[in-house]
């Protein structure tokens, strides 16, 4: 369980967080979504004790993070996608990190094997890729089996496997009761990713419902309709409340009327109809308008964001497999 009570963290004269409240139950993921620059990284930094909150409260498993006896056993965090610039093997690496924390080699073994890495195991960390790197960062946070995992934009500069790979094991993670609190800017990644979204921008709250909830709410419903006589029938139509955009001679988009109602409007007026589809909105298109306002200025445009889709795609729930997580947060410090 990940608790923010009134959570608010100023720099300066800038406000990063802003009286955020919110509650992550464990065995679900929960997606932290927001534009670049929302307060997503600052937010989890605050949760793991890296920053002081300028106000508010913020609780892992009931207790501030400095106040866990051992934190590695408790929550694992993934915070900075990037290689890991050390000359130690990836073994050595995460050996280290768990004897500071009392952790057997033999729990090392099995998080290299968990997260896929035993054969790279013996190599040198710092030549590895970046979708090693994340693997490596992944086993760090698993090391202490803890039941809060913390991952900041994980699949972040990775390929689609490795975006997969990520996406199965956090589920797998939840399913095992585990409490999953993953951040990312992409709405449809959390779409069919997480179970639970908490929207923020500017620092704020906009939604915390079920993914489902939140692609309902968010996207439009609409009809699109093809006709040889469409001119006529997108008269019909508006006369009767639908909102019509014409495609070309032959196609309608219709929103505000539902495709029976359109169907029957068309037979009631003896107009052939040759395709009568419903859509729905674009889920990123929706997201971008819903958190237009609070998406601060020069970072609006992410050159790194996939285009829109042309329909999004419902939650997809893989089955569950093994594992266990924790890593020692890289510290960024109050400055950057
Ligand atoms: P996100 O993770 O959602 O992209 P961040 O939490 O990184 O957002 O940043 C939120 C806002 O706070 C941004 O405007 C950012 O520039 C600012 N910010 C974050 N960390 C610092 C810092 N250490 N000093 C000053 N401003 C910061």
């Amino acid at each position: 369980m990940i608790e923010a009570e009134h959570l608010s963290k100023r720099y300066g004269d800038k406000t990063a967080v802003d009286d955020l409240s919110f509650t992550v139950v464990p065995g679900r993921v929960t997606g932290f979504l927001g534009p670049n620059g929302a307060g997503k990284s600052t937010t989890m930094r605050l949760l793991l004790g890296l920053d002081r909150p300028t106000r508010g409260d913020a609780r892992i498993a009931g207790r501030h993070y400095r106040d866990l006896p051992a934190p590695m056993r408790v929550v694992g965090a993934l915070l900075e996608a990037r290689a890991v610039h050390t000359g130690r093997s990836a073994y050595n690496h995460l050996l280290c990190l768990a004897q500071t924390q009392g952790i057997g080699r033999r729990r090392v073994e099995e998080v290299a094997d968990l997260v896929g890495l035993t054969e790279v195991a013996r190599k040198r960390a710092g030549g590895f890729s970046l979708g090693m790197g994340q693997r490596l960062g992944i086993a760090a946070a698993l090391l202490g089996d803890p039941s809060v995992l913390i991952l900041d934009e994980p699949v972040n500069g990775l390929d689609p496997e490795g975006i997969v790979w990520i996406r199965t094991l956090m589920q797998r993670l939840a399913a095992q009761g585990r409490t999953v609190f993953v951040s990312s800017h992409l709405m449809n990644e959390m779409a069919v990713t997480a179970d639970h979204l908490i929207v923020i921008g500017r620092g704020r709250l906009i939604a915390d419902c079920s993914t489902e909830e939140f692609i309902e709410r968010s996207t439009e419903k609409m009809v699109i309709v093809r006709s040889p006589d469409a001119a006529r029938l997108a008269d019909v139509l508006a006369a009767e409340g639908a909102k019509i955009t014409p495609e070309g001679d032959t196609v309608l988009t219709v929103t505000h009327m539902e495709a029976p109602r359109v169907g029957e409007l068309a037979s009631a007026e003896r107009i052939v109809l040759h395709e009568l589809t419903p859509r729905r909105g674009s889920l990123e298109a929706a997201f971008m308008e819903l958190t237009r306002d609070s998406v601060e200025y020069g970072t609006a445009a992410d050159p790194a964001a996939p285009a829109p889709p042309a329909a999004s795609a419902p939650p997809a729930m893989p089955p569950a497999a093994p594992g266990a997580p924790d890593a020692a947060p890289a510290d960024k410090g109050e400055t950057r």
